[in-house]
């Protein structure tokens, strides 16, 4: 640990962009290679930059959808290759980072003091939104995950309200993670070039998200109300995850901690707090 760590301080949130499939296993062709280089030594450089090691992450990521907000709760979670297209190596990456029933168990019990029913998933391990990125924040596997989905109604404000209710795992070393992609509409985002929405979505989201924390919830509850937001996301799984990590943090502006054109598309991470 660096002598610029804090120990004692209460762990950021974050959300962090997490690529298309596993993007950053793979040779891309000419003309496409090395648009993942940045983002993915960002996400290299990640763990350094907080301020102690946590001792366990809860990632929300966009690709689970439940009834009602649920954990993974076993303790050897396998790997669920929830992409499809992608060359054969790519479907025997392996991620083992074991799980963490306690910590499966306290975000339910801080859900429901909430008043937010919550679930586990004795069975469920991690999909792509979890251990592609985490292949490369923490390579070596040794901290302990826990998954949390999204609630199926894609409710904005009660996502806000999830994090809120997960703050206190900030106190306790745990990392609190959102993993989407702050631009997904996949069928322009492919195509070299301008994608519409992306440059007005992606000014609203900085403005929003950097401007003073108490307005932030408000606007971010109307997410869809912004310019160009549903040709960013004509459906907003990958948005989702942002509002946990946002909530989770109701006091701190966020910080653009990445920021980089992709295929032409800005794409953004931050942190909060
Ligand atoms: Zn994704």
């Amino acid at each position: 640990m660096s002598e610029s760590r804090k120990p004692d301080a209460p762990l950021p949130t974050l959300y962090l962009p997490h690529g298309g499939g596993p993007c950053f296993f793979m040779e891309w062709p000419a003309g496409l290679a090395g648009a993942w280089d940045p983002l993915a030594a960002w996400l290299r450089g990640l763990a350094a930059s907080l301020p102690s090691a946590p001792k366990a992450i809860v990632v929300v990521s966009a690709h689970w959808e439940a009834p009602r907000p649920t954990v993974t709760a076993r303790p050897d979670p396998p790997l669920i290759y929830d992409y499809s297209g992608f060359p054969p190596h790519t479907y025997e990456l392996r991620y083992a980072a074991p799980g963490a029933p306690a910590i499966a168990a306290r975000v339910q019990s801080l859900l429901r003091a909430a008043g937010i029913p919550a679930a586990a998933d004795e069975q469920r391990g991690f999909d792509h939104g979890v251990f592609v990125p985490f292949l490369l924040v923490a390579p070596n596997a040794d901290i302990p995950i826990v998954q949390l989905s999204l609630v199926d109604d894609l409710d904005a404000a009660a996502h806000i309200a999830i994090g809120r209710a997960l703050e206190p795992l900030r106190h306790e070393g745990v990392l609190l993670v959102g993993s989407g992609m702050s631009y997904h509409n996949l069928g322009a985002f492919m195509r070299p070039g301008a994608s519409p929405g992306a440059e007005p979505f992606d000014n609203w989201l900085h403005e929003t998200l950097t401007a003073d924390a108490g307005a932030r919830q408000a606007r971010l509850a109307a997410w869809d109300q912004a310019p160009g937001a549903r040709l960013a996301h004509p459906r907003e799984e990958h948005l989702l995850p942002l509002m946990v990590a946002a909530g989770a943090a109701p006091s701190d502006p966020g910080v653009r901690t990445f920021h980089d054109r992709i295929w032409g598309t800005p794409i953004s991470g931050y942190q909060f707090g």
